[in-house]
């Protein structure tokens, strides 16, 4: 089953797919179905012995190309639709170990052109009026598969989240004529309390407002909507950005540090978005290297965050980690 079923209440979808229980949980590493197909073993869900980025479509989908007739019957309160959307698994190495942080910064130039790729595509088709790009890693995250991968959905509707970035973009400009996310770009950039890094083209730092201690937005410094309205250079800087924040994140306590990544871009329903503006945050779920922050009470059933650390603190700790060693020059 698979269905979107309506919150009156808070005016939102949530999606039932109970087909999902099923999905493959925690395979041993032999057994793992991300892997390249060797050469008479079991066929993975790539039929090849080796690749660099595959994209495919998931097998255990949140939302269907062609979903099934809803379960109830749809009512005026009570409203359910068909689960409609595109769910896609991006692997970003044949190698099953490691993480996107392990990857060259070539490599992650290549998944960012990916991106790009299926931003273009998917949002083209008429159904699909957002595309989201977001990866969930380790197992705290509840990850179910540990080769390295990130996903995308593909929405037939504008997600609540990014639709009240939407409208808070939609109403600072009509006031002050100026982006919002520009704004705010310059007013952390003019002191630096909460940055952590930059390159030409995107800025890295904790935002004024951050929910969790370590939460990290990335943000072009041009004024862009999506991906594919970046330069060449762009997509460069941008995995030169990803590399760093990646590699800071595993050095902050020497483990591979979990987290949410999500991709905010503008909507592909036709309309025009020009006060919007393209970025990556993360939400890593850690406040210590031993302690988790929990999506308890106040955060799940107000929409409060309590963060029980200060941004300004928490940003030079991950602007004082080192990382000089791994960028190098050009392309
Ligand atoms: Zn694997
Ligand atoms: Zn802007
Ligand atoms: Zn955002």
């Amino acid at each position: 089953m698979s269905e979107l079923r309506w919150n009156p209440v808070l005016s939102r979808w949530v999606v039932t797919a109970t087909h999902r229980q099923d999905r493959t949980f925690l395979p041993p590493k032999d057994h793992c179905p991300l892997c390249p197909t060797l050469p008479g073993r079991f066929p993975t869900e790539v039929p090849a012995e080796n690749y660099e980025i595959v994209c495919f479509e998931n097998r255990f989908p949140s939302f269907k190309r062609f979903p099934p007739e809803p379960s109830v019957k749809n009512d005026d309160l009570l409203k359910v639709e068909p689960s409609k959307g595109i769910c896609e698994v991006v692997l970003y190495s044949p190698v099953h170990e490691g993480s996107l942080a392990d990857r060259s910064i070539d490599e992650i130039y290549r998944l960012v052109l990916i991106w790009a790729d299926r931003f273009r595509e998917l949002g083209n088709r008429k159904e699909i009026k957002y595309v989201f790009i977001f990866e969930n890693k380790g197992e705290v995250i509840g990850v179910t598969l540990p080769h390295p991968h990130g996903q995308i959905y593909a929405f037939s509707y504008i997600p609540p989240i990014p639709a009240e970035e939407l409208s808070s973009a939609r109403k600072y400009h009509k006031k002050h004529n100026e982006c919002l996310f520009c704004k705010i770009l310059k007013e952390e950039r003019s002191d630096g309390l909460r940055s952590v890094w930059e390159n030409g083209s995107f800025y890295i730092g904790i935002p004024f407002y951050a929910r969790y201690p370590y939460e990290v937005h990335i943000t072009s410094r041009r004024h862009l909507g999506s991906l594919t309205e970046m330069t060449d250079e762009e997509y460069w800087d941008l995995a030169c950005a990803l590399k760093v924040q990646l590699v800071k994140y595993d050095r902050l306590w020497n483990f591979s540090l979990p987290y949410m990544m999500v991709m905010h871009q503008r909507p592909t329903d036709g309309r025009e978005y020009p006060f919007y503006h393209f970025h990556i945050e993360f939400y890593p779920p850690y406040r210590t290297p031993e302690k988790l922050k929990y999506l308890a009470g106040c955060e799940s059933g107000a929409g409060t965050f309590i963060n029980d650390t200060l941004p300004e603190e928490k940003a030079a700790e991950l602007r004082d980690i080192d990382i000089s060693d791994i960028l190098k020059k050009g392309k």
